[in-house]
């Protein structure tokens, strides 16, 4: 009975309990075997090498999406990457709860283009972000398949802040101690002033609340908040200006 007949009867309704063979093989592709390959074998990344742009791809691949044109420069690189993005997941495909919560990122590496999407293996998403350093576990060699499980997760590269992150920290959190408090003076001066601020009385109290809180600044605000400043000194300039000048003078007639 063809697919489209409507039933008239529901005893015409009937079935057959048999099974269609269906083989299929899936392909990586000729870079992308080699990329398995290169992992199975040897457990590293093969990347793609672009000889116009010299853009690096990773995984390697056949062809360069800027140029068209095949790249044949293969090479592995070394694993260690960092985190470019993450996410937390609680729920498995059938949306279920998981027992933890599951981590995976996007993890990219220095100067290269592309990543690879993955397991994080951290205890707590909370002790993850941006920028850190992982390097990849791997099966071992013998259960390896050159399939992308064979990387089992990218763990975080040693979490002991090393003497020289300690001084680039200590460094940093003066610059932001010295930041925030020329954004305090800046904001008194404003104040100060008396600065007809009605129309950026929005802006004001915005920069007003975070400043307060000790917030930094985005680099927009911290323009705004500097041109605020410089008009505000050139009302201040004006106005002094005006009351050193003689009364006389501004008479009119
Ligand atoms: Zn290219």
């Amino acid at each position: 009975m063809p697919i489209l007949e409507k039933l008239a009867q529901p005893s015409q309704a009937r079935h057959w309990t048999d099974s269609i063979p269906l083989e299929f093989h899936y392909t990586a592709g000729v870079a992308g075997e080699e990329f398995r390959r290169e992992l199975r074998d040897n457990g590293r990344f093969l990347v793609s090498k672009c000889s116009k742009c010299k853009s690096t791809y990773i995984p390697a691949r056949m062809y360069c999406p800027s140029c068209f044109i095949e790249m044949k420069d293969q090479f592995p690189i070394d694993k260690r990457g960092y985190v470019y993005s993450f996410t937390s997941v609680n729920r498995d495909r059938s949306g279920a709860d998981t027992e933890l919560p599951v981590t995976v990122g996007l993890v990219k590496f220095e100067g290269v283009k592309g990543g690879i999407v993955h397991l994080l293996d951290v205890d707590d998403p909370d002790g993850v972000s941006i920028g850190m350093k992982v390097t990849p576990s791997l099966k071992n060699a013998s259960e390896r398949t050159g399939a992308i499980t064979d990387i089992l997760a990218f763990k975080p590269v040693s979490t002991g802040p090393s003497k020289m992150t300690a001084e680039v920290e200590r460094a940093e959190r003066w610059e932001v101690g010295a930041g925030e408090n020329q954004a305090r003076s800046l904001l008194h001066s404003i104040e100060e002033s008396g600065y007809p601020i009605e129309e950026d009385e929005m802006t004001i109290s915005t920069l007003r609340n975070k400043i307060g809180k000790g917030e930094l600044l985005t680099r927009e605000e911290d323009g705004l908040l500097h041109r605020l400043g410089d008009k505000a000194r050139e009302w201040r300039k004006a106005v002094k200006s005006s009351s050193e000048t003689e009364p006389t003078d501004t008479l009119s007639g």
